[in-house]
Protein backbone atom coordinates (compact mmCIF):
# COMPACT_ATOMS: atom_id res chain seq x y z
CA UNK A 1 0.00 0.00 0.00
CA UNK A 2 2.69 2.31 -0.80
CA UNK A 3 1.78 5.79 -2.24
CA UNK A 4 4.45 7.36 -2.78
CA UNK A 5 5.73 5.03 -5.49
CA UNK A 6 2.78 6.16 -7.46
CA UNK A 7 3.70 8.95 -10.16
CA UNK A 8 1.59 11.47 -11.62
CA UNK A 9 2.62 13.31 -14.65
CA UNK A 10 2.31 16.84 -15.40
CA UNK A 11 1.94 17.59 -18.88
CA UNK A 12 1.56 21.13 -20.12
CA UNK A 13 0.32 22.43 -23.57
CA UNK A 14 1.50 25.06 -25.80
CA UNK A 15 2.16 25.43 -29.49
CA UNK A 16 4.84 26.72 -32.14
CA UNK A 17 3.18 29.76 -33.18
CA UNK A 18 5.15 31.77 -30.21
CA UNK A 19 8.86 30.66 -31.13
CA UNK A 20 11.48 28.63 -29.27
CA UNK A 21 11.97 31.07 -26.41
CA UNK A 22 8.39 31.24 -25.69
CA UNK A 23 8.24 27.60 -25.70
CA UNK A 24 11.53 27.31 -23.16
CA UNK A 25 10.09 29.86 -20.78
CA UNK A 26 7.02 28.08 -20.67
CA UNK A 27 8.91 24.61 -19.78
CA UNK A 28 11.18 26.60 -16.87
CA UNK A 29 7.75 27.33 -15.57
CA UNK A 30 5.79 24.28 -15.79
CA UNK A 31 9.28 22.55 -14.59
CA UNK A 32 8.84 24.59 -11.44
CA UNK A 33 5.28 24.17 -10.93
CA UNK A 34 5.68 20.36 -11.23
CA UNK A 35 8.54 20.19 -8.62
CA UNK A 36 6.66 22.36 -6.09
CA UNK A 37 3.57 20.13 -6.41
CA UNK A 38 5.61 16.86 -5.83
CA UNK A 39 7.26 19.14 -2.79
CA UNK A 40 3.90 19.32 -1.21
CA UNK A 41 3.82 16.30 1.57
CA UNK A 42 0.08 16.23 1.28
CA UNK A 43 0.25 14.86 -2.45
CA UNK A 44 1.59 11.72 -2.02
CA UNK A 45 2.21 10.58 -5.15
CA UNK A 46 5.54 11.82 -7.23
CA UNK A 47 4.94 14.91 -9.53
CA UNK A 48 6.79 14.25 -12.71
CA UNK A 49 7.12 16.72 -15.29
CA UNK A 50 7.01 15.53 -18.67
CA UNK A 51 8.34 18.30 -21.76
CA UNK A 52 6.18 21.04 -23.07
CA UNK A 53 3.59 19.52 -25.85
CA UNK A 54 3.42 20.74 -28.77
CA UNK A 55 2.10 18.68 -31.58
CA UNK A 56 -0.55 15.59 -31.92
CA UNK A 57 1.65 13.17 -32.18
CA UNK A 58 3.45 14.48 -28.94
CA UNK A 59 0.31 14.17 -27.20
CA UNK A 60 -0.92 10.82 -28.47
CA UNK A 61 2.48 9.41 -27.51
CA UNK A 62 2.52 10.36 -24.10
CA UNK A 63 -1.19 9.34 -23.52
CA UNK A 64 -0.19 5.92 -24.50
CA UNK A 65 2.75 5.86 -22.18
CA UNK A 66 0.69 7.24 -19.17
CA UNK A 67 -1.58 4.31 -20.25
CA UNK A 68 0.91 1.44 -20.25
CA UNK A 69 3.18 2.95 -17.49
CA UNK A 70 1.86 0.82 -14.45
CA UNK A 71 2.78 3.21 -11.72
CA UNK A 72 1.27 6.56 -13.44
CA UNK A 73 -2.14 6.55 -11.75
CA UNK A 74 -3.11 9.86 -13.06
CA UNK A 75 -2.46 12.71 -15.41
CA UNK A 76 -2.37 16.27 -14.83
CA UNK A 77 -2.74 18.67 -17.84
CA UNK A 78 -2.02 22.59 -17.87
CA UNK A 79 -2.39 24.69 -21.26
CA UNK A 80 -0.16 27.48 -20.33
CA UNK A 81 -0.36 28.74 -23.49
CA UNK A 82 -2.74 28.38 -26.31
CA UNK A 83 -2.73 24.69 -27.22
CA UNK A 84 -5.44 24.54 -30.28
CA UNK A 85 -7.08 21.31 -29.05
CA UNK A 86 -7.87 19.86 -31.93
CA UNK A 87 -4.12 18.53 -31.48
CA UNK A 88 -5.26 16.80 -28.05
CA UNK A 89 -8.31 14.15 -29.80
CA UNK A 90 -6.26 11.54 -30.52
CA UNK A 91 -4.26 11.86 -27.22
CA UNK A 92 -7.44 12.49 -25.12
CA UNK A 93 -9.32 9.61 -26.80
CA UNK A 94 -6.80 7.28 -26.01
CA UNK A 95 -6.12 8.36 -22.55
CA UNK A 96 -7.21 5.56 -20.01
CA UNK A 97 -5.65 7.33 -16.83
CA UNK A 98 -7.57 9.65 -14.58
CA UNK A 99 -7.09 13.48 -15.72
CA UNK A 100 -6.93 16.96 -13.90
CA UNK A 101 -7.20 19.72 -15.28
CA UNK A 102 -5.19 22.32 -13.44
CA UNK A 103 -6.43 26.00 -14.57
CA UNK A 104 -3.78 28.00 -12.74
CA UNK A 105 -1.02 30.72 -14.34
CA UNK A 106 2.60 30.69 -13.67
CA UNK A 107 2.07 34.88 -12.09
CA UNK A 108 -0.10 34.71 -9.09
CA UNK A 109 -0.50 38.35 -9.59
CA UNK A 110 -0.64 41.00 -12.56
CA UNK A 111 2.30 42.71 -13.06
CA UNK A 112 0.24 45.91 -12.66
CA UNK A 113 3.07 48.71 -13.84
CA UNK A 114 5.42 46.42 -16.24
CA UNK A 115 2.33 44.11 -18.36
CA UNK A 116 2.72 44.39 -21.83
CA UNK A 117 1.84 42.10 -24.75
CA UNK A 118 4.79 39.77 -25.01
CA UNK A 119 3.32 38.71 -21.08
CA UNK A 120 0.01 38.90 -21.80
CA UNK A 121 0.85 36.05 -24.93
CA UNK A 122 3.05 33.94 -22.34
CA UNK A 123 0.48 33.82 -19.41
CA UNK A 124 -2.84 33.06 -21.04
CA UNK A 125 -4.00 29.80 -19.56
CA UNK A 126 -7.32 32.28 -18.74
CA UNK A 127 -8.35 31.30 -22.57
CA UNK A 128 -5.69 28.41 -23.57
CA UNK A 129 -6.83 26.49 -20.93
CA UNK A 130 -11.20 27.30 -21.96
CA UNK A 131 -10.02 25.81 -25.22
CA UNK A 132 -8.86 22.64 -23.76
CA UNK A 133 -11.74 22.20 -21.29
CA UNK A 134 -14.24 22.59 -24.75
CA UNK A 135 -12.43 19.73 -25.99
CA UNK A 136 -12.65 17.41 -22.79
CA UNK A 137 -16.45 18.14 -22.63
CA UNK A 138 -16.08 17.32 -26.71
CA UNK A 139 -15.16 14.37 -26.24
CA UNK A 140 -17.25 13.59 -23.24
CA UNK A 141 -14.15 13.10 -20.69
CA UNK A 142 -15.18 12.80 -17.03
CA UNK A 143 -11.75 14.97 -15.34
CA UNK A 144 -11.19 16.99 -12.44
CA UNK A 145 -10.95 21.20 -12.71
CA UNK A 146 -9.14 22.58 -9.93
CA UNK A 147 -8.79 26.53 -10.47
CA UNK A 148 -6.30 29.03 -8.66
CA UNK A 149 -2.87 29.73 -7.80
CA UNK A 150 -0.30 26.89 -7.54
CA UNK A 151 0.84 27.48 -4.66
CA UNK A 152 -2.45 28.58 -3.24
CA UNK A 153 -2.99 25.50 -0.45
CA UNK A 154 -6.97 25.11 -1.52
CA UNK A 155 -5.48 24.80 -4.75
CA UNK A 156 -3.23 22.28 -3.45
CA UNK A 157 -5.44 20.48 -1.18
CA UNK A 158 -7.47 19.72 -3.99
CA UNK A 159 -4.91 17.93 -6.10
CA UNK A 160 -4.31 15.76 -3.38
CA UNK A 161 -8.15 14.40 -2.98
CA UNK A 162 -7.62 13.42 -6.19
CA UNK A 163 -4.11 12.35 -6.13
CA UNK A 164 -5.41 9.65 -3.41
CA UNK A 165 -8.27 8.78 -5.60
CA UNK A 166 -6.27 8.14 -8.60
CA UNK A 167 -3.85 6.15 -6.28
CA UNK A 168 -6.59 3.96 -4.98
CA UNK A 169 -8.22 3.62 -8.29
CA UNK A 170 -5.13 2.03 -9.78
CA UNK A 171 -4.58 -0.45 -6.68
CA UNK A 172 -8.68 -1.12 -7.26
CA UNK A 173 -7.78 -2.36 -10.45
CA UNK A 174 -6.02 -4.90 -8.91
CA UNK A 175 -7.34 -6.01 -6.08
CA UNK A 176 -8.46 -9.79 -5.16
CA UNK A 177 -11.02 -11.10 -2.65
CA UNK A 178 -11.47 -13.96 -1.35
CA UNK A 179 -14.59 -15.35 -0.04
CA UNK A 180 -15.01 -18.02 2.11
CA UNK A 181 -18.47 -19.25 2.01
CA UNK A 182 -21.07 -17.86 0.05
CA UNK A 183 -23.50 -14.81 0.31
CA UNK A 184 -25.47 -15.27 3.94
CA UNK A 185 -28.60 -16.81 2.99
CA UNK A 186 -31.65 -14.44 1.36
CA UNK A 187 -29.95 -11.18 1.49
CA UNK A 188 -30.17 -9.23 -1.11
CA UNK A 189 -28.09 -5.95 -0.66
CA UNK A 190 -24.69 -8.02 -0.18
CA UNK A 191 -25.65 -9.46 -3.40
CA UNK A 192 -24.27 -8.72 -6.66
CA UNK A 193 -22.55 -9.23 -10.41
CA UNK A 194 -19.56 -10.17 -9.65
CA UNK A 195 -18.58 -9.96 -13.57
CA UNK A 196 -20.42 -6.48 -13.81
CA UNK A 197 -18.19 -5.38 -11.42
CA UNK A 198 -14.52 -7.41 -12.48
CA UNK A 199 -15.70 -5.39 -15.59
CA UNK A 200 -16.31 -1.92 -13.59
CA UNK A 201 -13.66 -1.99 -10.77
CA UNK A 202 -11.26 -4.46 -12.14
CA UNK A 203 -10.86 -6.32 -9.18
CA UNK A 204 -11.48 -10.20 -9.02
CA UNK A 205 -13.84 -12.20 -6.35
CA UNK A 206 -13.30 -15.51 -6.09
CA UNK A 207 -14.45 -18.16 -3.59
CA UNK A 208 -12.70 -20.54 -1.66
CA UNK A 209 -13.73 -23.75 0.80
CA UNK A 210 -13.86 -23.54 4.27
CA UNK A 211 -12.02 -26.43 4.26
CA UNK A 212 -9.05 -24.53 2.31
CA UNK A 213 -8.88 -22.13 4.86
CA UNK A 214 -9.33 -24.74 7.77
CA UNK A 215 -5.93 -26.18 6.51
CA UNK A 216 -4.01 -23.56 6.93
CA UNK A 217 -5.50 -22.79 10.05
CA UNK A 218 -4.47 -25.89 11.35
CA UNK A 219 -0.67 -25.97 10.42
CA UNK A 220 0.16 -22.64 12.42
CA UNK A 221 2.53 -23.65 14.65
CA UNK A 222 2.78 -23.51 19.11
CA UNK A 223 5.63 -20.91 18.71
CA UNK A 224 3.43 -18.90 16.37
CA UNK A 225 0.69 -18.59 18.74
CA UNK A 226 2.57 -18.16 21.49
CA UNK A 227 4.34 -15.14 19.96
CA UNK A 228 1.00 -13.81 18.74
CA UNK A 229 -0.86 -13.86 22.28
CA UNK A 230 1.69 -12.32 23.69
CA UNK A 231 1.76 -9.39 21.16
CA UNK A 232 -2.48 -9.57 21.97
CA UNK A 233 -1.48 -9.01 26.01
CA UNK A 234 0.91 -6.40 25.11
CA UNK A 235 -1.56 -4.59 23.31
CA UNK A 236 -4.45 -5.02 24.90
CA UNK A 237 -6.44 -4.90 28.38
CA UNK A 238 -7.28 -8.48 28.98
CA UNK A 239 -9.12 -10.04 31.95
CA UNK A 240 -6.45 -12.33 34.38
CA UNK A 241 -8.73 -15.42 32.77
CA UNK A 242 -7.76 -14.84 29.21
CA UNK A 243 -4.61 -14.43 29.82
CA UNK A 244 -1.28 -17.11 30.00
CA UNK A 245 -1.98 -19.76 32.94
CA UNK A 246 -5.19 -18.15 32.80
CA UNK A 247 -8.46 -20.87 32.79
CA UNK A 248 -10.26 -19.35 29.35
CA UNK A 249 -6.66 -19.01 27.85
CA UNK A 250 -7.12 -21.87 25.74
CA UNK A 251 -9.68 -19.72 23.62
CA UNK A 252 -7.39 -16.73 22.87
CA UNK A 253 -5.00 -19.22 21.81
CA UNK A 254 -7.56 -20.48 18.99
CA UNK A 255 -8.13 -17.17 17.94
CA UNK A 256 -4.37 -16.75 17.51
CA UNK A 257 -4.72 -19.62 15.39
CA UNK A 258 -7.18 -18.24 13.26
CA UNK A 259 -5.80 -15.46 12.96
CA UNK A 260 -2.59 -16.96 11.87
CA UNK A 261 -3.84 -19.13 9.32
CA UNK A 262 -6.43 -16.17 7.52
CA UNK A 263 -3.64 -14.34 7.64
CA UNK A 264 -1.21 -16.91 5.89
CA UNK A 265 -4.26 -18.08 3.62
CA UNK A 266 -4.52 -14.33 2.27
CA UNK A 267 -0.99 -13.39 2.05
CA UNK A 268 0.16 -16.38 -0.10
CA UNK A 269 -3.00 -15.97 -2.16
CA UNK A 270 -1.76 -12.33 -2.73
CA UNK A 271 -5.11 -11.02 -2.19
CA UNK A 272 -6.23 -7.52 -0.47
CA UNK A 273 -9.68 -8.14 0.96
CA UNK A 274 -12.04 -10.93 2.10
CA UNK A 275 -15.64 -12.12 3.21
CA UNK A 276 -16.74 -14.30 5.71
CA UNK A 277 -19.97 -15.98 6.69
CA UNK A 278 -21.07 -16.98 9.76
CA UNK A 279 -23.49 -19.43 8.30
CA UNK A 280 -20.67 -21.52 7.19
CA UNK A 281 -17.82 -21.94 9.57
CA UNK A 282 -16.74 -25.66 8.80
CA UNK A 283 -13.67 -26.84 10.37
CA UNK A 284 -13.10 -23.32 12.48
CA UNK A 285 -13.46 -23.34 16.31
CA UNK A 286 -15.12 -19.72 16.22
CA UNK A 287 -16.37 -16.87 14.08
CA UNK A 288 -13.34 -15.27 13.11
CA UNK A 289 -13.72 -11.44 15.30
CA UNK A 290 -10.55 -10.89 16.21
CA UNK A 291 -8.76 -12.20 13.62
CA UNK A 292 -10.52 -10.10 11.11
CA UNK A 293 -10.42 -6.52 13.39
CA UNK A 294 -6.81 -7.32 13.23
CA UNK A 295 -6.49 -8.00 9.54
CA UNK A 296 -8.85 -4.81 8.72
CA UNK A 297 -6.00 -2.96 10.80
CA UNK A 298 -3.27 -4.04 8.93
CA UNK A 299 -4.85 -2.90 5.74
CA UNK A 300 -7.53 -5.75 4.12
CA UNK A 301 -10.81 -5.18 2.71
CA UNK A 302 -13.40 -6.91 4.95
CA UNK A 303 -16.93 -7.82 4.41
CA UNK A 304 -19.10 -9.38 6.86
CA UNK A 305 -21.74 -12.19 5.46
CA UNK A 306 -20.36 -12.38 1.99
CA UNK A 307 -20.65 -8.91 1.33
CA UNK A 308 -17.93 -8.53 -1.15
CA UNK A 309 -18.70 -5.10 -2.45
CA UNK A 310 -18.08 -3.87 0.78
CA UNK A 311 -14.69 -6.16 1.38
CA UNK A 312 -13.45 -4.60 -2.02
CA UNK A 313 -14.54 -1.31 -0.90
CA UNK A 314 -13.11 -1.36 2.17
CA UNK A 315 -9.68 -2.11 0.23
CA UNK A 316 -10.05 1.30 -2.11
CA UNK A 317 -11.03 3.13 0.81
CA UNK A 318 -7.89 1.79 3.32
CA UNK A 319 -5.40 2.47 0.21
CA UNK A 320 -6.65 5.72 -0.23
CA UNK A 321 -6.83 7.14 3.21
CA UNK A 322 -3.09 5.52 4.30
CA UNK A 323 -1.46 8.01 6.22
CA UNK A 324 -4.33 10.52 6.94
CA UNK A 325 -5.39 10.67 10.48
CA UNK A 326 -8.66 8.61 11.79
CA UNK A 327 -9.17 5.17 10.75
CA UNK A 328 -11.64 3.55 7.96
CA UNK A 329 -13.76 0.48 8.93
CA UNK A 330 -16.44 -2.05 8.12
CA UNK A 331 -19.83 -0.75 9.87
CA UNK A 332 -22.90 -2.16 10.19
CA UNK A 333 -26.03 0.49 11.06
CA UNK A 334 -27.39 -1.55 13.85
CA UNK A 335 -29.99 0.12 16.20
CA UNK A 336 -30.83 3.32 16.95
CA UNK A 337 -31.80 6.25 19.59
CA UNK A 338 -35.18 7.84 18.88
CA UNK A 339 -35.08 10.29 21.45
CA UNK A 340 -36.39 13.72 20.45
CA UNK A 341 -33.19 16.26 19.68
CA UNK A 342 -30.84 13.65 20.32
CA UNK A 343 -31.15 10.97 17.53
CA UNK A 344 -28.53 8.56 16.71
CA UNK A 345 -27.31 5.74 15.08
CA UNK A 346 -25.38 2.90 17.27
CA UNK A 347 -23.24 1.37 14.43
CA UNK A 348 -21.35 -2.25 14.89
CA UNK A 349 -21.48 -5.51 14.15
CA UNK A 350 -21.40 -8.96 15.72
CA UNK A 351 -17.78 -8.77 16.03
CA UNK A 352 -16.06 -7.01 13.17
CA UNK A 353 -15.04 -3.99 13.60
CA UNK A 354 -11.86 -2.31 12.67
CA UNK A 355 -10.07 -1.03 15.41
CA UNK A 356 -8.12 1.90 13.85
CA UNK A 357 -11.26 4.11 14.89
CA UNK A 358 -10.51 2.85 18.13
CA UNK A 359 -10.92 6.10 20.44
CA UNK A 360 -8.79 4.16 23.22
CA UNK A 361 -6.86 0.82 23.42
CA UNK A 362 -8.99 -1.73 23.17
CA UNK A 363 -10.22 -4.44 25.70
CA UNK A 364 -9.73 -7.84 24.47
CA UNK A 365 -13.06 -9.98 25.48
CA UNK A 366 -14.85 -13.49 25.17
CA UNK A 367 -18.41 -13.51 25.27
CA UNK A 368 -21.11 -16.39 23.80
CA UNK A 369 -22.73 -15.65 20.03
CA UNK A 370 -26.18 -16.09 20.13
CA UNK A 371 -25.92 -16.95 16.48
CA UNK A 372 -23.47 -19.63 14.56
CA UNK A 373 -23.82 -22.32 16.88
CA UNK A 374 -19.94 -21.97 17.23
CA UNK A 375 -17.47 -21.77 20.53
CA UNK A 376 -17.27 -17.90 22.38
CA UNK A 377 -15.18 -15.68 19.58
CA UNK A 378 -12.73 -13.38 21.04
CA UNK A 379 -13.00 -9.60 20.04
CA UNK A 380 -11.87 -6.29 20.51
CA UNK A 381 -14.05 -3.95 22.43
CA UNK A 382 -14.02 -0.31 22.20
CA UNK A 383 -15.72 2.77 21.28
CA UNK A 384 -15.43 5.20 18.66
CA UNK A 385 -13.80 8.70 18.57
CA UNK A 386 -16.50 11.66 18.13
CA UNK A 387 -16.16 13.92 15.34
CA UNK A 388 -16.80 13.80 11.79
CA UNK A 389 -16.84 10.95 9.59
CA UNK A 390 -18.51 9.47 6.72
CA UNK A 391 -20.28 6.19 5.68
CA UNK A 392 -20.22 5.18 2.08
CA UNK A 393 -22.46 2.08 0.28
CA UNK A 394 -22.08 0.37 -2.74
CA UNK A 395 -24.95 -0.95 -4.64
CA UNK A 396 -25.51 -3.36 -7.76
CA UNK A 397 -28.80 -1.41 -9.11
CA UNK A 398 -28.61 -4.14 -11.64
CA UNK A 399 -27.86 -2.17 -14.61
CA UNK A 400 -24.91 0.17 -12.90
CA UNK A 401 -23.53 0.13 -9.32
CA UNK A 402 -24.37 3.31 -7.19
CA UNK A 403 -22.23 4.62 -4.10
CA UNK A 404 -24.23 6.33 -1.49
CA UNK A 405 -22.21 8.22 0.91
CA UNK A 406 -23.29 10.13 4.22
CA UNK A 407 -21.84 12.52 6.25
CA UNK A 408 -21.89 12.22 10.25
CA UNK A 409 -21.23 13.36 13.36
CA UNK A 410 -19.87 10.82 15.89
CA UNK A 411 -21.00 11.36 19.32
CA UNK A 412 -20.46 10.40 22.94
CA UNK A 413 -22.93 7.63 24.01
CA UNK A 414 -25.03 9.43 26.62
CA UNK A 415 -24.01 6.66 28.99
CA UNK A 416 -21.70 3.90 29.34
CA UNK A 417 -21.97 0.53 27.75
CA UNK A 418 -21.16 -2.03 29.96
CA UNK A 419 -22.90 -4.95 28.47
CA UNK A 420 -22.59 -4.77 24.72
CA UNK A 421 -19.25 -7.08 24.32
CA UNK A 422 -18.70 -5.61 20.71
CA UNK A 423 -17.06 -2.28 19.55
CA UNK A 424 -19.52 0.40 18.16
CA UNK A 425 -19.82 3.82 16.87
CA UNK A 426 -22.40 6.30 17.71
CA UNK A 427 -23.44 8.88 14.91
CA UNK A 428 -26.26 11.27 14.00
CA UNK A 429 -26.17 11.11 10.13
CA UNK A 430 -26.54 14.63 8.39
CA UNK A 431 -29.01 16.28 7.82
CA UNK A 432 -30.47 14.79 10.72
CA UNK A 433 -31.50 11.19 11.22
CA UNK A 434 -35.19 11.42 10.05
CA UNK A 435 -33.80 12.71 6.60
CA UNK A 436 -30.51 11.30 6.41
CA UNK A 437 -31.86 7.71 6.85
CA UNK A 438 -35.12 8.39 4.80
CA UNK A 439 -32.66 9.37 1.96
CA UNK A 440 -30.71 6.66 2.27
CA UNK A 441 -33.17 4.30 2.11
CA UNK A 442 -34.87 5.98 -0.85
CA UNK A 443 -31.52 5.79 -2.73
CA UNK A 444 -31.01 1.96 -1.77
CA UNK A 445 -28.07 2.39 0.41
CA UNK A 446 -27.15 -1.22 2.33
CA UNK A 447 -27.11 -1.86 5.84
CA UNK A 448 -22.79 -2.63 5.44
CA UNK A 449 -20.86 0.44 5.17
CA UNK A 450 -18.03 1.82 5.18
CA UNK A 451 -16.93 4.20 8.07
CA UNK A 452 -14.12 6.67 7.66
CA UNK A 453 -12.62 9.39 9.91
CA UNK A 454 -10.26 9.75 7.21
CA UNK A 455 -11.46 10.89 4.00
CA UNK A 456 -14.50 13.68 2.74
CA UNK A 457 -16.55 13.58 0.22
CA UNK A 458 -14.53 14.83 -2.21
CA UNK A 459 -12.64 11.72 -2.13
CA UNK A 460 -15.06 9.64 -2.70
CA UNK A 461 -16.80 11.65 -5.27
CA UNK A 462 -13.28 11.96 -7.37
CA UNK A 463 -12.83 7.80 -6.92
CA UNK A 464 -16.69 7.44 -8.27
CA UNK A 465 -15.70 10.24 -11.35
CA UNK A 466 -12.84 7.85 -11.92
CA UNK A 467 -14.75 4.10 -12.04
CA UNK A 468 -17.59 5.72 -13.94
CA UNK A 469 -19.73 4.89 -10.88
CA UNK A 470 -23.20 6.79 -10.13
CA UNK A 471 -22.48 9.11 -6.42
CA UNK A 472 -25.37 10.20 -4.26
CA UNK A 473 -24.47 12.50 -1.41
CA UNK A 474 -26.34 12.30 1.59
CA UNK A 475 -25.18 15.82 3.84
CA UNK A 476 -25.97 18.61 6.02
CA UNK A 477 -27.85 20.44 2.95
CA UNK A 478 -30.05 17.17 1.88
CA UNK A 479 -33.83 18.22 0.98
CA UNK A 480 -35.45 14.96 0.96
CA UNK A 481 -37.61 15.96 -2.73
CA UNK A 482 -34.69 17.28 -4.40
CA UNK A 483 -32.77 14.16 -3.38
CA UNK A 484 -35.58 12.26 -5.02
CA UNK A 485 -35.45 13.86 -7.69
CA UNK A 486 -31.64 14.03 -8.91
CA UNK A 487 -32.15 9.91 -8.45
CA UNK A 488 -34.94 9.70 -10.95
CA UNK A 489 -32.39 12.37 -13.04
CA UNK A 490 -29.46 9.80 -12.34
CA UNK A 491 -31.76 6.88 -13.96
CA UNK A 492 -32.68 8.68 -16.95
CA UNK A 493 -29.24 9.66 -17.39
CA UNK A 494 -27.64 6.02 -16.79
CA UNK A 495 -30.06 4.91 -19.33
CA UNK A 496 -29.60 7.37 -21.50
CA UNK A 497 -25.62 6.73 -21.15
CA UNK A 498 -24.47 10.39 -20.82
MN1 LIG B 1 -23.86 -7.70 8.78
Amino acid sequence: MSLPNNQIWFLTGSQHLYGPEAIEQVGEHSREIAAHLDSVEAIPPNIVYKPVLTTPEEIYTVCRAANTTANCVGVIAWMHTFSPAKNWIAGLSALQKPLLHLHTQYNRDIPWSEIDMDFMNLNQAAHGDREFGFMMSRLRLRRKVVVGHWRAAAVQAQVAVWARAAASWSATQRIKVARFGDNMRHVAVTEGDKVAAQAQFGYSVNGYGLGDLADVVNQASDAEIDALTAEYAASYHMSADLRKGGERHASIREAARIELGLGAFLREGGFDAFTTTFENLHGLAQLPGLAVQRLMAAGYGFGAEGDWKTAALLRSLKVMAQGLPGGTSFMEDYTYHFAPGRQAVLGAHMLEVCPSIAADQPALEMHPLGIGGKADPARLVFDTAAGEALNASLVDMGDRFRMIVNTVDCIEPEQPLPSLPVARALWQPHPNLSVGAAAWITAGGAHHTVFSQSLSTEHLYDFCEMAGVEYVQIDKNTELRAFKDALRWNEAAWKLGV
